[in-house]
């Protein structure tokens, strides 16, 4: 039966000094997520290239698919009658949707996955990347967007948004928000705040309608998504906002999540306005980020999960993390290297294969070359946040950041 008492959060220990970063465990109906937590990306309800199991094997407690994606293909209806996401992709554990929006703005607008995350150029709130058809277009009441596999119409609200995640069945869903890229002037942050509020009441209202309706399937845990871009008192007013709004019923958000455009420097900063300001009792989600300094200055801050489709996607493309930062396996001086790609890793890749065999995959094009590099990618970050949580709880989390990040910034090309 579907009851909000299904998802509840707790936290077991603190940062000291006033900051605001946690370690504490989400229950959600399948399953608990013990937090700071990497959540890996399957975009598709698949991490390319590797089995559900082994995600599990590695250490994975659950994972993210994107509405946008799984709306288009194969469509909600099918994932609702598999018995929802996790059913679907056999993943026996906690499952996160987005809300689509971002794939929604970001592919429309052809920036795909790096939506410009710097703040290059002139303000513009007509932002489109160079040479790419506007395939977006956004109002009050949603937006309207081609599809990027076969270029038909569609139309994203507040209210599809809601229907298509409560189909997709996940323990955890993100509000519809509309995303801003740091090139859009104050006035339209301004302007699209108060949109992504409005968006916000109206998706609380739909999923309590939605709750109601859907009693028969476990509770869905709906998380408010923070925008305000670099600005102060856009970010503070923007919690201040999700976190007094209900629904008609009198629901407020399970949790937050901060999304938007950010610079990498500006990270702690926003993400500790956001935190100072947001209900303590309260998970809060950070979207798409994976590399150390950031998941570390992220954690310090406030956020307890995070989600990043990189660990996976580099992989693909041979990069390697350690603890030295990341290499290419695919060069050449790889080819007589008889050891693993990381002797202090404890991954099924690194106990069973060499440097030799996967840049020997990859020089092949073979596909177990993708599987096996994205298992250890995969256990790299999941277990760094483990780590991460074991020093929070331990209570030499300041030691542990100087001392992995003093390794990683040394950065290496190569390991010897
Ligand atoms: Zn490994």
């Amino acid at each position: 039966m579907s009851d909000p008492e299904q998802f509840s959060f707790r936290i077991d220990a603190r940062l000291d000094g006033g900051r605001h970063g946690r370690a504490g465990v989400i229950s959600t109906p399948h399953g608990e997520v013990a937090t700071p937590a990497f959540i890996p990306v399957g975009t598709k309800a698949t991490v390319k290239a590797v089995l559900p199991e082994t995600m599990k094997q590695l250490g994975s407690q659950a994972l993210l698919a994107n509405a946008y994606h799984l709306y288009l293909q194969p469509g909600p209806d099918i994932v609702d009658e598999a018995g929802g996401l996790a059913k679907f992709m056999n993943w026996d554990g906690p499952t996160f949707t987005d809300s689509g929006g971002f794939q929604v703005m970001s592919l429309g607008v052809g920036f795909k996955k790096v939506l410009a995350m710097e703040a290059v150029g002139v303000q513009n709130d007509d932002v489109i990347a160079k040479g790419k058809e506007r395939l977006a277009t956004v109002d009050d009441d949603g937006v309207t967007f081609r599809s990027h596999l076969d270029g038909s119409k569609h139309r994203f609200t507040p209210e599809v948004s809601m229907g298509i995640q409560h189909q997709l069945g996940a323990d955890i869903m993100f509000a519809f928000d509309e995303l801003t890229t740091l090139l859009n002037t104050r006035g339209y942050q301004e302007k699209s705040l108060e949109r992504t509020r409005l968006w916000a009441k109206r998706c609380l209202d739909e999923h309590e309608k939605l709750t109601a309706e859907r009693a028969h399937r476990p509770y869905q845990a709906l998380f408010g998504v923070i925008q305000g871009a670099q600005y102060e008192d856009l970010r503070r007013s923007a919690c201040r906002g999700l976190e007094e709004l209900r629904g008609s019923g009198g629901s407020g958000f399970d949790g937050y999540g901060i999304g938007g455009a950010l610079e990498k420097h500006n990270l702690g900063t926003i993400v500790g306005w956001c935190c100072a300001e947001l209900p303590e009792e309260k998970p809060r989600h950070m979207l798409g980020i994976s590399e150390p300094e950031d998941i570390f200055t992220a954690v310090e801050n406030g956020a307890d999960t995070f989600d990043c489709v990189n660990p996976s996607r580099v992989a693909r493309n041979a990069a390697i993390y350690v603890a030295e930062g990341r290499f290419n396996i695919n060069t050449s001086r790889f080819r007589r290297d008889f050891t693993p790609i990381d002797d202090t890793c404890d991954c099924y890749t690194c106990a069973n294969y060499s440097r030799a065999y996967i840049h020997h995959l990859f020089k092949a094009k073979e596909m177990l070359a993708a599987t096996l590099c994205t298992i250890h990618n995969e256990r790299y970050t999941v277990r760094l946040v483990d780590r991460i949580r074991e020093s929070i709880l331990g209570g030499y989390f300041d030691e542990f950041k100087a001392e992995t990040l003093g390794v990683w910034q040394g950065r290496i090309k190569t390991p010897s």
